[in-house]
This record gives C-alpha cells, structure tokens and sequence, in this order.
C-alpha cells in the first residue's frame, strides 16, 4: 500500500469540503486580516480572538472534525485492514520532527508519511531553548527510548514568529519564548537590514533560527551520546509555503568546532 494514498480520498471527501467551508474566513474581522497568521500578532488579529462566534456555529465545526475522523479512520481500515490494530501494538519511527506549529507545516503530510512515522516536537517558530522541559522530554523520550534515527529540526517561510520577530511591537508571553530570534536578529542585523523585503528578511531568519536550534541540540547530553555511540544524524531544513518543498541546510562543522563543543558539553 502506497502511505501516500492514505490521505488521498480525505482530501477530496464531501466531510472534507464541510470542514473546508467552515474555516472559510467569515467575519469581518477575519475577512480583513491580513496575510493570515502572521495576523494573530496584528491588532487585527487580536481583535478577532475576542470575536464570539456562533455557539451553533461552533458545534457545527466541531461535528464537522468528528465526522472528517470518521471519514479517514474508514478510508485507512478500507486500504488497511490492521493499519490500527498494529498501530496500537507499538510506535517505531525513526525520525524526530522538530518544527513550527503552524498549521501549514503538518510534518507528516509533507513527508508523504503515515501516523506511527514521525516522532514531533512542535512549538512556536522551532525554537530550542536548552532549559524548557517540554522540548528536553521529547528529546529525550524519542532518542534514548524510542531510538530514532534522526532529528530534523524544520524552519519555515512566512513564520509568524519571525515576523513578529522582526517587528517591535510587544505580544505578551511570546515575546519571551522569541527572546533567540530576536537576539539572531540582532546578531544578524547589517545582512538581515541589506535585504529588501520582509519575505527575503523572514527566509534568511528562518535559517538562522534553525541552525541556532541546531547548535542547541548539539549541546544536550543525550544527542550528544546517540551521535557518538549509534550514529544519529541531525539535519536541518526550511519548509517553503509556496512550493511545498523542503530545503535543506548545511548542518556541518569543523573538526576543531567538533571538538571544542565535545570538550565544553560531554558528560559521562
Ligand atoms: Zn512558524
């Protein structure tokens, strides 16, 4: 069975098309928002988080999730008969996903994978910050029990956090978790100033956001004994919208850099 053609039917399903109209934009306030998610940090935005919906509205969308599920649960067991009766046996993937959790970067999709593939680790623009307990969990869960095989951290174009990154105005709780974008745009700022529009600007700091994840991860104690003992690999990636493609980077590093860092961060 092709894993890509799990997903097929759901995608042209009726259930698919009703969820499709719900989440329409249907009030004023998200009719006029601009450009989507990087909305949410715009007034425009926060105006429509205070909307009230239609409470009938809303058990619609919900019974609407409820019946797409029904849908794709019956399309997968059509394809695969045990596909959930082994999946319940046990996971064994082989990757872990660390990515955006935007809505537009759904990791198993974009790999043409099936649940049980992909390990994930999703916060607001992937950032690794080497203290937050959620991240290290996973980190640790998935590479010291489950035993992937590799860690992929993805960026993407058109990331709200970046965009709120490279804004001044104030957020909230956010501003806090992108305190490391924000000390990237700085570090960054005369190529990051040279470039001509928030598109070019928000690209280049996705990339240096993900290489900043990346040296993150190459601190912790434990990739740092799965690369050296089993030879996991990490790679680092962007994800762009408008081709759907990922892009890879160059993760490498020097054999003196290897050294110091093994010097500054083993532990036994
Ligand atoms: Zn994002």
């Amino acid at each position: 069975m092709s894993m890509r053609s799990i997903w097929r039917p759901i995608a042209r399903s009726a259930t698919s098309a009703r969820l499709s109209r719900h989440i329409v934009p249907r009030s004023p306030a998200r009719a006029t928002s601009p450009r989507g998610v990087s909305a949410f940090f715009s007034t425009a935005g926060q105006r429509m988080l205070k909307d009230q919906p239609d409470p009938d509205l809303n058990n619609d969308e919900f019974q609407a999730y409820l019946d797409g599920n029904a849908a794709w649960a019956q399309s997968v067991t059509d394809k695969d008969p045990n596909f959930f009766t082994e999946s319940a046996k046990a996971q064994y993937p082989t990757v872990l996903w660390i990515g955006c959790g935007d809505s537009r970067v759904p990791e198993t999709t974009l790999l043409g994978l099936k649940p049980g593939d992909v390990f994930v680790h999703r916060n607001i623009a992937n950032i690794l910050h080497p203290s937050d307990l959620s991240s290290l969990s996973v980190i640790e869960f998935s590479v010291k029990y489950v035993g992937v095989k590799h860690v992929i951290v993805c960026g993407h174009t058109q990331c709200g956090g970046l965009i709120a990154s490279m804004k001044n105005d104030r957020v909230g709780l956010i501003d806090s978790w992108l305190t490391p974008v924000r000390a990237l745009r700085c570090k960054h700022a005369d190529e990051l100033d040279s470039l001509d529009t928030m598109d070019a600007k928000t690209k280049r700091l996705a990339e240096l956001n993900v290489q900043n994840s990346l040296e993150v991860l190459k601190t912790n104690p434990i990739i740092i004994d799965a690369m050296r003992d089993r030879g996991l690999q990490i790679h680092g990636v962007v994800y762009n919208l408008a081709t759907g493609k990922l892009e890879p980077l160059e993760t490498g590093e020097s054999q003196e850099d290897f050294k110091k860092r093994i010097a500054a961060f083993e532990t036994k």
